[in-house]
């Protein structure tokens, strides 16, 4: 077995700038999960990016499976979108006022999702879950939201809730700071387990606003509904006059340009959109039905603004991205990639007679360090993160960056050659059991 060797392993100008990032930024990181807490180490810094290689500010190269945490689905810097953004930004950075590139992004995401009707733009993932609750509650007129434990929807006071076992038991706040009035209007629930989210609108049906869920959830390492599940959500929802709300921050424009909505046949009322949809600039998205989205201002009572929602680089960022997976058939080189990745990383467990699981759907992954059906984050919490560390540094020092967590999905771009690849599945080999 790879001994594993933390911080250690990073050069002397990743180690100055952390200490100096320490003093000045809560944890030394602007998000906490680049901290590296899961892996009992210490993060490195990223001098550039480009294709499905980072470089350290210690000169150190690395195939990358984190992609910027899902956006970066053509690769780093890809040309298109580097050219659009230097194009555009000669024209002006931010209006404030109505340009053509909303209406063009607009466009392509009510063609693309089949759920979405209207949609108005955001800066971030947690922008567009926190206002699709909202909007909910606006609409129904009704105050509590459903959600289920391990699944993540951003830094939402109401949705920062994950509740423990009890199903019928109201949810605690996951963070200081968010008032335990509001984590009582959330309903945290188990996933994946039909009699407890029926427990909970038989009791509760007639005051919840909305189901918010991942269709496919991603930030649990990556989990797929059980055959059924997702019909029963549309059902329950349906029946008792809730709003089913698809958070694809993470799936949308990733598994296919409808995202989990479109593979599955399962249209929710409203979907929050993100990551791959900014082209690495941060944009977010909410829309859905018609009659629900012309409840916003101005047509509405529900309030939403932003100042930069619809900048114009963010904008054109997008919409190269999505134009380039257009062009190039993206989805099905994406799933083409996913499936040499799966049957190497399948046939290295099955030869060292690992009892580990993978899922996997198009360009997303997880490799679970345990042998029980992972159906929701409880199954997760089973694995064996010790085997999960030391693959994580062993992996690092050989030249593949994982994300730095058990949690998390794993992703593919376009910018994974089948070279990278079998190079990745070579040093998996070295680095597994
Ligand atoms: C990343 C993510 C968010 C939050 O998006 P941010 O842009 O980080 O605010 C919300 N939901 C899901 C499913 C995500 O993966």
């Amino acid at each position: 077995m790879p001994p594993y060797s933390p911080a250690s392993m990073n050069g002397p100008i990743s180690e100055k700038l952390f200490e100096a990032a320490k003093k000045l930024i809560p944890g030394g990181v602007n998000s906490p999960v680049r901290a590296f807490r899961n892996v009992e180490g210490d993060p490195f810094f990223v001098r550039r990016a480009k294709g499905c290689r980072i470089e350290d500010v210690d000169g150190r190269s690395l195939i990358d499976y984190v992609c910027t945490w899902g956006p970066a689905i053509l690769g780093h810097a890809p040309t298109v979108i580097t050219n659009t953004v230097h194009q555009v930004a000669k024209e002006g950075l931010s209006f404030g006022i109505p340009n053509p590139s909303e209406v063009e992004i607009a466009k392509i995401i009510v063609e693309w999702v089949p759920s979405v009707e209207k949609v108005r733009m955001v800066n971030s993932g947690t922008e567009a879950t926190m206002s699709a609750i909202r909007l909910a509650r606006g609409f129904t007129g009704r105050d509590k939201i459903v959600k289920f434990e391990g699944h993540y929807h951003g830094h939402v006071d109401s949705l920062l809730v994950a509740a423990g076992s009890g199903a019928l038991t109201h949810g605690e706040p996951d963070s200081a700071g968010i008032p335990r009035s509001f984590a009582a209007e959330t309903i945290a629930v188990p996933f994946n387990l039909p009699e407890r989210i029926e427990e909970v609108f038989t009791k509760f049906g007639h005051e919840i606003a909305a189901i918010i869920l991942e269709p496919y959830p991603a930030n649990a390492g990556f989990i797929l509904p059980q055959p059924g599940y997702l019909e029963l959500l549309r059902a329950l929802t349906t029946r008792h006059g809730a709003l089913l709300i698809f958070d694809e921050v993470m799936t949308g424009f990733r598994l296919a340009k409808g995202g989990v909505q479109e593979l599955t046949g399962i249209t929710p009322d409203l979907t929050a959109m993100g990551k791959v949809i900014g082209g690495g600039l941060p944009v977010g998205a909410f829309g859905g039905r018609a009659d629900i989205m012309d409840q916003l201002a101005p047509d509405g009572p529900v309030y939403q603004a932003g100042t930069l929602s619809g900048n114009p680089l963010a904008m054109a960022a997008g919409l190269a991205q999505l134009k380039e997976l257009e062009k190039q058939n993206g989805y099905q080189r994406l799933e083409a990639i996913g499936q040499r990745f799966e049957k190497g990383l399948r046939g290295i467990i099955s030869e060292k007679g690992l009892p580990y699981r993978l899922n996997r759907v198009g360009s997303m992954w997880c490799l679970y360090f345990g042998d029980s059906e992972i159906i929701n984050v409880d199954s997760v919490q089973k694995g064996d993160f010790e085997a999960f560390k030391r693959f994580f540094w062993a992996s690092l020092e050989k030249g593949v960056y994982l994300a730095p967590s058990p949690y998390e999905t794993g992703f593919l771009s376009l910018a994974h050659s089948d070279r990278d690849i079998d190079d990745t599945l070579e040093i998996f080999a070295e680095c597994l059991g």
